[in-house]
């Protein structure tokens, strides 16, 4: 039996784990895929305290793994494919096997946002990617778009143009939703070109990505490009599947919490990207999982 088990090794669950293991709590952190989650796809970070020089996201976070593991608290790579949450004694079920605990914390995080284009599950990993650090180096020399006008369609535009014969941002509005230092540096780079007022209506290629049609949606103009590569970075959904009649869900479909990171079932936390909140980054995210171990150790105590 476990005091607690947490679902998720992104930084929200790596923090939740550091404070739970150094609270003297037996603690258990399930990771299905690998150590970081949404912070491991990012190059640079350069908006997290501590480090004078941009860190990369999973250089952070086997960081973040190291330090809740020096602390006791043990780490498995396990998908967790189901939880029965009623009750004192919690029930978690991964793909290898059965645990028990007092107390959960909910720290799945988010995945990518498809564009909903019939062609895309053909085409996913022959030329459409929603992850421009794992897969961009496959585009080097070669001509890519990004889908998106947020941070990351920003961060991504940008880290593709170092690699990148040339690359277009394809936006459906006429001004970017990113931070403005990220838009100051896009507006200098010569090698991204901005498609302003534009949807991607259609996917081309059959065995691989040879293009795409794009729609202005103020003319209805269509236009193809040539691209070998679509990088989306349209947002992110919240992995709240396994949990979905469980715990309050709100109308955005995000785990409802107090401040305390208490979900409407005692023992049951939620922290990070999963959980609904203003304001989704490795910061907070990591801020909610320390609050959810204090939390969690509260409830144990009780
Ligand atoms: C491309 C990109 C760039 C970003 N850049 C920045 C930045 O520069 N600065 C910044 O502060 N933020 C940035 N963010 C946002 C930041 O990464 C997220 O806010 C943060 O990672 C959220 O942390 P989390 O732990 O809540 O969730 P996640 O990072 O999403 O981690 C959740 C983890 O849970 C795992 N998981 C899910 N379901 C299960 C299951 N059933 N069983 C086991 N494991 C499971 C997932 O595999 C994942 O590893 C960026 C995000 C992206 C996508």
């Amino acid at each position: 039996m476990y005091d607690v088990i947490i679902i998720g090794g992104g930084p929200a669950g790596y923090s939740a784990a550091l404070y739970s293991a150094r609270a003297n709590l037996k603690t258990l952190l399930f990771e299905r895929l690998f150590s970081g989650g949404q912070m491991a796809t990012t190059e640079f970070m350069e908006n997290y305290p501590g480090f004078e020089e941009p860190i990369n996201g999973f250089d952070l976070a086997i960081k973040m793994e190291n330090q809740a593991r020096r602390f006791g608290a043990e780490i498995m790579i396990d998908e967790v494919i189901d939880m029965e949450l009623e009750g004192s004694v919690k029930t978690v079920k991964t793909l290898a096997a059965e645990y028990k605990s007092k107390a959960i914390i909910l720290a799945m995080g988010g995945s990518p946002k498809e564009l909903g284009l019939p062609e895309e599950s053909l085409l996913k990993g022959r030329g459409i990617s929603y992850c421009a650090t794992c897969d961009g180096s496959f585009y080097k020399d070669k001509t890519v778009a990004v889908i998106g006008g947020g941070d990351t369609a920003v961060e991504d535009a940008l880290y593709l143009s170092r690699l990148c014969k040339k690359v277009y941002l394809i936006h459906r509005r006429d001004s970017l939703r990113a931070t403005k230092s990220l838009q100051v540096e896009l507006f200098r780079n010569k090698k991204v070109e901005i498609v302003w007022d534009s949807v991607i209506k259609g996917i081309l290629g059959d065995q691989a990505v040879e293009g795409m049609n794009i729609a202005n949606v103020k003319t209805n103009e269509e236009t193809r490009i040539d691209v070998e590569g679509i990088f989306v970075a349209i947002g992110a959904n919240p992995n709240t599947g396994l949990v979905k009649g469980k715990v309050r869900i709100s109308d955005e479909g995000y785990i409802v919490t107090d401040e305390e990171m208490k979900t409407d079932i005692p023992g049951v936390f939620a922290c990070g990207d999963i959980r609904q909140k203003a304001f989704r980054q490795v910061i907070t995210a990591a801020a909610d999982g320390a609050i959810a171990a204090y939390s969690a150790e509260k409830h144990i105590g009780t």
